[in-house]
């Protein structure tokens, strides 16, 4: 098992200002006083943006309804991430804007994607892509949103192909670059961020952001159970004055299967991400108002021995099994081409996240797929995994459950 280094300094920042908004408490309907409930506790700087944001940031990856963006808002959250591909995202929380006061308070985070259903990156801006197509995602989204402007817009989802040069390219695209110059001019989009969660380049990726000096902010995967070199981005970009925000501090999310008490093991996974200073927050999915209670009693504590020993348990149980989001270090491994992480990626929205239908379009675009491991003999993949992930039989089994084999049954 992965041995991993924990940074025990906690130096959590002074709590900031909390959003006002009109409206919350009566669509709350959770009964009790908000005041009572877990609420975000400490606001830190994003990079040189002048915002400060809560340590715990809420994604809208799912949200299928408004009331939980004013109960969220209610809770002390002030920093939203959606995107045009998130399903009906961006409607939902236009639909709070709308009935929230203090837009100037929130930070809204979208990304440069058209709202077609997810396939493996391709509702992405693709290179090729015009300055007005840019600008026509922007659009698109303000007017799904209701506001007039985005405080950022993403180029996201970089090191989803192995190709590294082409991914560069993306992300440094002359035309993205004229139209977010163009967006800024019109007061549409206020800074420009990225995000990877691999698998391939990601750390590579994350510091030519850094290093470009177009990207107020990075949204990287990064959690307790990986990513040696991300502290070195973390840190280049801290010196940079480039913000962080971390992404997938879940690992896997498997604590379901666990004895902790509830949100024992997410609140030690938070505080192990924010004990890290260069980070901003982070961003996780809220899909209920029983998420915001299990998540954000970490808010604004410091790290502690017991979260360190829940952490250690989790990965004695689950380092063998979970495949690193963003670690890519099997690529390349398999002869017939199989992109091991991306499946396994899929697996995991589809076993962990609850995200059977994401997991399943996404999978269904990939060629080859994972039918290829049933009659392979070869154990490349499984070779090439420096965490002893039973890789082949994992891709099997991935493979019936994204074709929903019944097989798997
Ligand atoms: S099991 Fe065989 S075909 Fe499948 S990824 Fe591994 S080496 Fe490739
Ligand atoms: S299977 Fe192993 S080497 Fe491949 S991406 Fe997952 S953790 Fe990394």
């Amino acid at each position: 098992m992965e041995r991993r280094t924990f940074i025990q300094s906690a130096a959590l920042l002074a709590v900031g200002g909390i959003p006002v908004v009109a409206g919350a408490a009566e669509e709350s309907g959770a009964g009790g006083s908000p005041s009572e409930k877990a609420r975000v506790r400490a606001y830190r700087p994003l990079g040189k943006t002048g915002m400060q944001i809560g340590d715990i940031s809420f994604g809208a990856g799912r949200l299928n309804s408004s009331a939980l963006v004013l109960r969220a808002l209610d809770r002390g959250m002030n920093y939203f991430d959606t995107a045009p591909d998130y399903g009906q995202s961006e409607d939902h929380l236009g639909e709070a804007l709308r009935k929230a006061k203090g837009r100037d308070k929130l930070h809204i985070a979208s990304k440069y994607c058209q709202p077609m259903a997810y396939q493996a990156g391709k509702s992405h801006l693709q290179l090729g892509s015009k300055e007005a197509d840019y600008i026509a995602a922007v659009d698109n989204s303000l007017k799904r949103l209701g506001t007039d402007y985005l405080d950022t817009v993403f180029v996201h989802a970089l090191g989803e192909t192995t190709d590294f040069e082409a991914e560069k390219k993306r992300l440094l695209d002359p035309e993205m670059l004229a139209a977010t110059q163009t967006l800024k001019k019109a007061g549409k989009i206020r800074f420009l961020a990225t995000s990877s969660h691999g698998p391939n380049h990601m750390e590579a990726l994350m510091l030519e952001a850094v290093r470009s000096g177009h990207f107020d902010y990075i949204m990287p995967a990064f959690n307790f159970m990986k990513f040696p070199k991300v502290p070195e981005v973390l840190k280049e970009a801290h010196a940079r004055g480039v913000g962080v925000v971390a992404m997938k501090v879940l690992a896997g999310a498997k604590e379901g299967s666990m004895k902790f008490d509830s949100g024992q093991f997410e609140q030690a996974a938070f505080k192990w991400a924010l004990s890290h200073k260069e980070i901003s927050g982070l961003v996780i999915t809220i899909q209920s108002a029983q998420d915001l209670d299990l998540y954000l009693p970490a808010s604004g504590q410091p790290l502690t021995a017991a979260d360190l020993r829940v952490l250690d348990h989790y990965a004695a149980l689950y380092g063998a099994d979970y495949c690193r989001t963003g670690c890519g270090d099997c690529l390349g491994a398999c002869a017939s081409g199989v992109d091991v992480a991306s499946i396994l990626r899929y697996q995991m929205y589809f076993e962990d996240y609850g995200d059977e239908k994401r997991a399943m379009q996404a999978y269904a675009t990939m060629t080859p797929n994972a039918g290829a491991c049933e009659s392979c003999a070869d154990g490349a993949c499984a070779r090439a995994c420096p965490y002893g992930l039973p890789v082949a039989a994992k891709l099997r089994a991935a493979h019936r459950t994204l074709t929903m084999d019944p097989v798997a049954a």
